[in-house]
C-alpha cells in the first residue's frame, strides 16, 4: 500500500479525516502541554491515508493544524495574538546536516543554543519534502523563528528508511522531551499513531518513503 495513498472524500469523516471505517473521533486520548504545537499542512496531505497531522492535533490540545500553503506571519498562522517568533522554532527541514546529538536548537543566525526553556511553541510542515520545501519558501516568516534539528535513530515506524524521515506524529514525539513535556506524552503520541494508523493499515509491504523530514 503506497504512502501517498488518498482517501476518497465520500469516504472519510468529516471531522478527523480518517476513512469512516477508522474513524478516531471520541477515540482519542488527550495531553495538555505547556508547549503550543502549529502543524502547517498542506492542502494535499490532508486525505492521505497515512497522514499523522490531524490525529496529533487531536491529541494535543495545545496545537494548532492550518491547512494551507502561506501565511503572513506567525501571528496570522498561528492565530495567537502573542506570538514572537523569537520564543517558536521550526522544525528542519532534512539537510545536510551533520548532527552529532538528538536534539539541537539553533538561532536565526544557526548558531547552536544549549537552553530550549524559552520556547513557547514549536511549528511542524506537514507534506511531502517537496510540499514542506514549498511551503518553507512561500513563508519568509519562517526564516525569523528558531529551528530545531533532530537526529532520530529510531526507524520510523511506517518502514521508511532512517534517512527518509519521520511521520509528523513522530517529529512531534521526539521533539516535546526536550522542551520539558513529561516523556509520557511522547509515549502517547507514538503508541496512538501504531494503533491508530500504523496497525490499521499496515499490510506487510514496506510502504514507499515519503514525508516531511526533520
Ligand atoms: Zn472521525
Amino acid at each position: 500500500m503506497s504512502q501517498n495513498q488518498k482517501i476518497n472524500k465520500t469516504e472519510a469523516c468529516p471531522d478527523c479525516s480518517r476513512p469512516l471505517s477508522q474513524c478516531i473521533c471520541g477515540k482519542v486520548a488527550s495531553f495538555p502541554t505547556k508547549t503550543r504545537v502549529l502543524i502547517l499542512q498542506h492542502p494535499q496531505e490532508k486525505l492521505k491515508l497515512w497522514n499523522s497531522a490531524r490525529l496529533a492535533n487531536l491529541i494535543l490540545p495545545n496545537s494548532i493544524l492550518r491547512v494551507g500553503l502561506s501565511w503572513p506571519n506567525l501571528k496570522k498562522a498561528s492565530g495567537i495574538e502573542t506570538a514572537e517568533p523569537s520564543k517558536w522554532a521550526a522544525l528542519y527541514l532534512k539537510g545536510n546536516h551533520k548532527l552529532e546529538k538528538p536534539f539541537q536548537l539553533f538561532n536565526r543566525k544557526e548558531e547552536p543554543l544549549e537552553d530550549a526553556s524559552f520556547l513557547q511553541g514549536i511549528i511542524i510542515l506537514d507534506g511531502s519534502w517537496k510540499q514542506a520545501h514549498s511551503t518553507w519558501w512561500r513563508n519568509p516568516w519562517l526564516l525569523r523563528v528558531n529551528r530545531i534539528a533532530l537526529n532520530v535513530n529510531q526507524a520510523s515506524k511506517r518502514n521508511q528508511a532512517k534517512e527518509a524521515g519521520l511521520a509528523t506524529i513522530e517529529s512531534i514525539a521526539h521533539t516535546l522531551p526536550y522542551l520539558n513535556e513529561p516523556t509520557s506524552v511522547s509515549e502517547s503520541l507514538l503508541q496512538q499513531y501504531q494503533d491508530f494508523i500504523v496497525t490499521p493499515n499496515r499490510t506487510g509491504r514496506k510502504p514507499k518513503p515519503f514525508s516531511y523530514s526533520v
